[in-house]
């Protein structure tokens, strides 16, 4: 039985990720991670990917058509999986996550802390604001790392997407921001492979220059997978497109669950 941490980092195109993020690009170069490129699915919209994301389901079949099904998730998903197994779990994110996997609609104060082993985001610190700064998110996360050990803690910034729309991808603040993302990451990364943690970081969707997402373009659709193990044991970067269907069966299997029948698309790991 492992323990993850999930970065997803909303807006994070792969390009803008390979560019950028110097510090996972030295772990990948020394082969001590692993680089995919993942083709995301449809509708490359936030709420849909989310769950995507967690389920291992396309749009579809779990049923979050749009950013506008406001719902918690009805499929087995990484947090109702990890908490009925007894581990625990944890999230800084946007409040999209808690009406997905705790309660919804979200109370802007009631549901903005938790800390409540019957949830299923049993540790969850949420925002509401797009802009809210990514360094007070990513530091929120580390407090959650080190004040409840979580199994499965999922960390989601918002600033790329914030940014991306606001300027779009080709800007020098959507690109700058990855660089950010990860200076603020690499510390982080060094703590939490001392405590056993591998770390996978990815985005629920890409960016175009238009200042949106939604579409099927690749500049929209592509987002990167890096797999950083504690023991340091990485292929690089691999070359290979793997599904976004597969994120979820990969957390079940490194967290040590047994994967459900509905993800049918195979770990990466
Ligand atoms: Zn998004």
């Amino acid at each position: 039985m492992g323990k993850v941490i999930l970065l997803l980092s909303d807006g994070l195109r792969y390009d803008a990720a390979v560019a950028g993020m110097g510090f996972l690009g030295h772990l990948v170069e020394t082969k001590q991670a692993s680089l995919y490129e993942v083709q995301g699915e449809l509708p490359s919209m936030s709420r849909p990917m989310y769950e995507t994301t967690h389920t291992g389901l396309v749009t579809s079949e779990h049923g979050i058509v749009g950013n506008s099904i406001v719902r918690r998730s009805t499929k087995p998903n990484l947090f109702d999986l990890a908490s009925k197994a007894g581990m625990i779990t944890a999230a800084a994110a946007y409040y999209w996550f808690s009406e997905l996997y705790n309660r919804a609609p979200y109370d802007p104060i009631e549901d903005r802390e938790v800390d409540d082993p019957k949830l299923s985001i049993q540790h969850g610190r949420f925002y509401t604001q797009d802009d809210y700064p990514d360094l007070e998110l990513f530091l929120t996360a580390a407090m959650l790392a080190r004040k409840f050990n979580p199994d499965y803690l999922l960390l989601h910034p918002m600033g790329m997407d914030y940014l991306g729309e606001r300027y779009g991808a080709d800007s020098s603040e959507y690109r700058n921001r990855a660089i950010f993302q990860d200076a603020w990451l690499a510390p982080a990364i060094v703590e939490w492979l001392e405590k056993g943690y591998t770390i996978l970081v990815t985005g629920d969707h890409g960016m175009n220059n238009d200042r949106l997402h939604g579409g099927t373009t690749p500049d929209v659709r592509q987002v990167p997978l890096y797999l950083v193990a504690p023991n340091l044991s990485g292929s690089g970067d691999t070359g290979q497109m793997i599904s976004q269907l597969q994120i979820a069966p990969t957390v079940c299997k490194l967290l040590g669950l047994q994967i459900p029948e509905t993800m049918k698309h195979p770990s990466v790991v």
